[in-house]
């Protein structure tokens, strides 16, 4: 980004969100993949107010803008991105209970959301418990674990469109659906959501919360940088084949390496950062666990991981690794 253009930008972010912009950003710290490059320019809101003024600014600007919670589902590009990253993360985390109505603000940490629900006496989201993203991209992604979305007790969600203007989705507007809502299509920042739930025993609902992540310990690989399942489960291969991990280890995949990214020994759908791994070592596996599972099972497993590029192109991460390397991904190259 030119000089010139990058000081007007600052100039104007600043005076919608004071003291809430820096830049030449390292993303890879802020990623649970622990990938990325810099971003030219980095805003962190703290409230709705300044996020949409920080859209309305945006809106008359040619750069490109990518809203990120934790990265923890989102390939960041070792190139960078020449853009503004906006980052509604800690910052707007606040929380308020209210009889079986619960109401946060997008970037609060979604397994303390979690826990602060459970405490409470409410019922029906301990399944996410130990999704370790912001409530923000979970209600974007409908994320969830047990078969359940987190769209299932959303009532409604307060978003600001790319001009800044406010607008609130109830639940049917949301169209939730299997790692999916209509908030992917609308380019829209989720800033606050709105959750009703029925009222449970709190002392079991924390047991079941501690059995959850006990058991999640013991499958996933907690301990190496990772961005959790890299593919989508698809319910016709589920069917015929299993789940994307059991497809990936039945091709003899697991424990694949290029360059410090591996395919996880303990669980095949999650791809490791053994450290100081690329964008590109990851979308290389992507491409290579990709062909040969549809090369076996014809079955083509699609991303729940997105890609997002220095210029701004966001994608499954599929798509990107498939246009990097069309033709099959060479099994010589593998460490
Ligand atoms: C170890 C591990 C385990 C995981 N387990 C699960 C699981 O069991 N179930 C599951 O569903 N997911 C799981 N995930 C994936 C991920 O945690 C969730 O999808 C999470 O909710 C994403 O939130 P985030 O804040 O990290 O979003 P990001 O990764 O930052 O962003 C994801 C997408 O959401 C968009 N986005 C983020 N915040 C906003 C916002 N406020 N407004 C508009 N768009 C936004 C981004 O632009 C991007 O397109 C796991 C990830 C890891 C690392």
């Amino acid at each position: 980004m030119p000089d010139h253009r990058r000081s007007g930008l600052i100039t104007g972010l600043e005076r919608s969100a004071p003291g809430a912009v820096s830049t030449d950003v390292d993303l890879a710290p802020l990623s649970r993949w622990k990938i990325g490059g810099r971003a030219s320019v980095y805003v962190e809101p703290r409230s709705s107010a300044e996020a949409a003024a920080v859209m309305a600014v945006m809106s008359d600007r040619p750069e490109p803008l990518f809203v990120m919670g934790d990265a923890s589902n989102v390939l960041l590009d070792s190139a960078g991105f020449d853009g503004v990253v906006v980052r509604i993360g800690r910052r707007m985390s606040r929380m308020a209970i209210v009889g079986r109505t619960v109401w946060a603000e997008a970037g609060i940490w979604v397994p303390r959301f979690a826990r602060n629900v459970g405490c409470s006496g409410l019922d029906g989201i301990q399944h996410v418990i130990g999704i370790p993203g912001t409530l923000g991209g979970l209600v974007l992604m409908n994320g969830g674990s047990q078969r359940k979305g987190i769209g299932l007790n959303v009532s409604s969600v307060l978003c600001s469109d790319e001009q800044g203007r406010l607008f609130e989705l109830d639940r049917a507007a949301c169209e939730f659906s299997y790692r999916a809502s209509s908030l992917q299509q609308r380019r829209a920042v989720i800033l606050e959501a709105t959750l009703a739930l029925e009222r449970g025993d709190a002392s079991a609902i924390r047991r079941e919360m501690i059995e959850i992540m006990r058991s999640r310990r013991a499958r996933f690989p907690k301990r190496l940088p990772n961005c959790g399942s890299t593919f989508l489960s698809d319910p016709a291969m589920y069917a015929t084949v299993g789940p994307p991990g059991k497809a990936i280890e039945d091709a003899g995949l697991k424990g694949v390496r290029r360059g410090n990214a591996q395919v996880s020994p303990m669980h095949a759908n999650f791809i490791v950062n053994l450290g100081g791994a690329s964008s590109d070592d990851v979308l290389w596996l992507i491409a290579r666990l990709r062909h040969e599972v549809r090369v076996r099972t014809g079955y083509a497993m699609d991303c729940e991981v997105r890609h997002l590029s220095p210029d701004g192109l966001l994608r499954p991460a599929h798509e990107a690794a498939e246009e990097r390397w069309p033709v099959r991904a060479e099994a010589a190259d593998v460490a």
